[in-house]
């Protein structure tokens, strides 16, 4: 487990100027952020390199997608070396909607986070199951399997794996925080039959589907879950202020 909390705010294809995400990074640095939690802001590509010069150390950049090329003649993709260039040090690999929207095959999962371990950023890796009465064993298994098939043990401290069940992703419909908990001790439990016991404890696993200034501290305070990775709540200042509060709680 992380010796922090770690809160992620996912903004997807949010907000639509740059002046919108100025002001929330500077809405949240205005706060006195507790020490014992790290924060993560994944905005848009063509936001991080504002948020960078803006951001200081108190919060630090995730992008939300990455080729899985390094370099070359691949039109419209951004390579995590650009990314790890301007100093955005985490990336977001598996989220469900470049799985199910953009059709990101399992395959081209494993590509992306091979490339990302290689490239030295850290890997948010979104696993979850798409309907709650998925077998959610076989899923977590089938997803960590075939996202780390070739990943060796050296690279894994740089890996947070964030339990999104798909049900729960901006539907108001947040998963219990002991299924959830449930869960990331199936991970864990993934983890330790990948690469041992002591990797399955010391890896960080979130909670995201659904996070709320309501019930954000619920999962937050669980042993065995590491944060949140937060969606349409980290795009609303007031209610993603909350959130880290929540989390500071847990001193
Ligand atoms: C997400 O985008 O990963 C997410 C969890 O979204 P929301 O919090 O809106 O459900």
């Amino acid at each position: 487990m992380s010796a922090k909390k770690i809160i992620i705010a996912n903004w997807k294809m949010n907000p639509q100027t740059a002046d919108e995400a100025l002001r929330f990074v500077q809405g949240v640095l205005a706060q006195r952020l507790p020490k014992n939690i790290e924060l993560i802001i994944a905005p848009p590509f063509v936001y991080l390199e504002l948020l960078k010069k803006n951001c200081g150390k108190e919060i630090k950049l995730a992008a939300q997608n990455i080729s899985w090329a390094e370099r070359g003649a691949y039109t419209g993709e951004i390579s995590g070396l650009m990314l790890k260039n301007l100093g955005c040090n985490h990336v977001i690999i598996g989220h469900s909607e470049r799985r199910y929207i953009m059709g990101e095959t399992e395959e081209i999962i494993n590509l992306k986070l091979k490339t990302a371990l290689r490239i030295g950023l850290t890997v948010i890796l979104a696993v979850g199951e798409k309907e709650q009465n998925d077998d959610i064993s076989k899923v977590l298994s089938r997803q960590i399997e075939s996202a780390l098939e070739g990943v060796g043990v050296s690279e894994i401290n740089r890996l947070i794996i964030a339990y999104e069940p798909v049900w729960a992703i901006g539907t108001g419909l947040a998963d219990t925080s002991d299924h959830a908990l449930s869960a990331a001790l199936l991970i864990r439990k993934i983890i330790s039959r990948l690469y041992g016991p002591e990797w399955a404890s010391d890896m960080p696993v979130l909670y995201g589907g659904s996070v709320s200034e309501e019930n954000a501290a619920d999962f937050i305070a669980q042993n065995g879950i590491d944060g949140a990775l937060v969606g349409g709540a980290s795009l609303e200042l007031q209610s993603f202020i909350k959130i880290i509060k929540a989390a500071e709680k847990n001193e």
